[in-house]
């Protein structure tokens, strides 16, 4: 089978899929992987066969670029995946008459879940004013026959009949509302990466990791407060503080705190006794992977959601940014990581982790789709 597999550049929602790529090749499936040609590298792990499009700083842009080149070579092909932002998708596959499947690197989003995104400030938030959502889904699907006039609406509205999602069923809010038979919930999909320099060597002390992933930028107070927080206690502190932030700002670093700009963060997780996150949905998959019990400090688009969701299956607990001060914060930590029931949970997280179909699975239910489809 020839799949024909279309992304945006968006490094958190191509991530998950190279796994999926690398079982459907086991499986004797020839893989085309779409991407802006600046990704090339990132697509290369996959095993898959890259076909560019010309990168954009507009997610619009994108789209149409990637419309245009999946256009150009989806005759040769058996089967098309996207990724639910390309949300004109279905129809592309639907006018060439190709089965398709969408995936999910978040949950599945349903009505109420989207107007929580746009309300969070994230970069959705714009499309909280229904004319600017319905300019730029005219913009980019001018001809293109929708069941909406809204793109956000169209990706809730007019799902494809096979979604693969990134998460438990457990951890999806909602999760009545997407059938089985429509839905597989894969679990989370970790992508092994090269490991990076990381000089921590851990002693008898209990660790502690902070980061606030690869996005949120300038964050000295909180990182400051942090370290204030662990001055005097016997405990190993790592902070992570993104490649471009200036070390410099922080001040009297006590020897149990080790700032980095960058870590190999599965090989943290492993190792830590409580994970501060800003509740990245690829932090929050990689701890519910580990074990690691989380104070999750949300700031925009699906933060706030998975601080929510991290809370109700009792593995963490959400502080909010506004009142992480170092007591606060101190506090949060410790209650967290004395929390035996939450340890229990997070236990329970790992097994069904483990039982989850996984890419695996996920390779197996695209073959099994494509051949009732034709
Ligand atoms: N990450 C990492 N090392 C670090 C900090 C982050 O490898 O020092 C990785 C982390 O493992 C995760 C990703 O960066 O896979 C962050 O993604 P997430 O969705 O959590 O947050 P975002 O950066 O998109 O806000």
């Amino acid at each position: 089978m020839k799949i024909l597999f279309i992304n945006l550049p968006y490094y958190g929602h191509v991530v998950p899929t190279i796994g999926l790529v690398q079982e459907l090749i086991k499986r004797g499936c020839e893989v085309t992987y779409l991407m802006p040609f600046d990704w090339k590298d990132t697509i290369a792990d996959s095993g898959a066969e890259f076909y560019g499009y010309k990168n954009h700083r507009q997610l619009s842009e994108q789209i149409k670029n990637a419309y245009a080149a999946a256009e150009r070579m989806i005759e040769e092909f058996d089967f098309v995946i996207y990724e639910q932002f390309f949300f004109i998708g279905k129809h592309l596959a639907e006018k060439y008459h190709k089965p398709v499947a969408r995936v999910f690197t978040a949950p599945v989003t349903n009505k109420r879940l989207m107007e929580e995104f746009i309300a969070s400030k994230g970069p959705l938030s714009i499309f909280k004013h229904k004319w600017i959502a319905r300019a730029f889904t005219k913009d980019i699907a001018r001809n293109i026959p929708m069941k909406t006039d809204n793109w956000l609406d169209e990706i809730i509205q007019n799902p494809p009949g096979l979604n693969l999602v990134y998460t438990l069923r457990e951890y999806q809010p909602y999760e009545e509302e997407f059938p089985d038979e429509q839905y597989k919930f894969l679990g989370p999909s970790i992508y092994e990466r090269k490991s990076c320099r990381f000089d921590f060597v851990k002693s008898e002390s209990p660790v502690v990791y902070i980061s606030l992933g690869t996005v949120i930028k300038g964050a000295v107070s909180f990182f400051q407060n942090c370290i204030d927080a662990f001055r005097f206690e016997n405990i190993d502190v790592i902070i992570s503080v993104g490649q471009k932030f200036d070390v410099k700002k922080l001040k009297n670093i006590p020897s149990n705190v080790h700032i980095y700009k960058s870590v190999p963060q599965l090989d943290v997780l492993k190792m830590a006794d409580v994970f501060v996150t800003h509740g990245g949905m690829n932090s929050v998959s990689e701890a519910l992977v580990c074990g690691t019990p989380m104070v999750v400090i949300p700031f925009v688009s699906d933060q706030p959601v998975n601080a929510r969701c991290i809370e109700k299956l009792g593995v963490g607990k959400k502080l909010e940014y506004s009142i992480a001060n170092a007591n606060s914060i101190k506090n949060a930590i410790f209650s967290v990581a004395s929390d035996d029931n939450m340890k229990a949970n997070l236990a329970k997280m790992q097994r069904l982790i483990t039982e989850a179909p996984g890419n695996q699975g996920g390779a197996e239910v695209i073959i099994q789709y494509h051949n009732e489809q034709t």
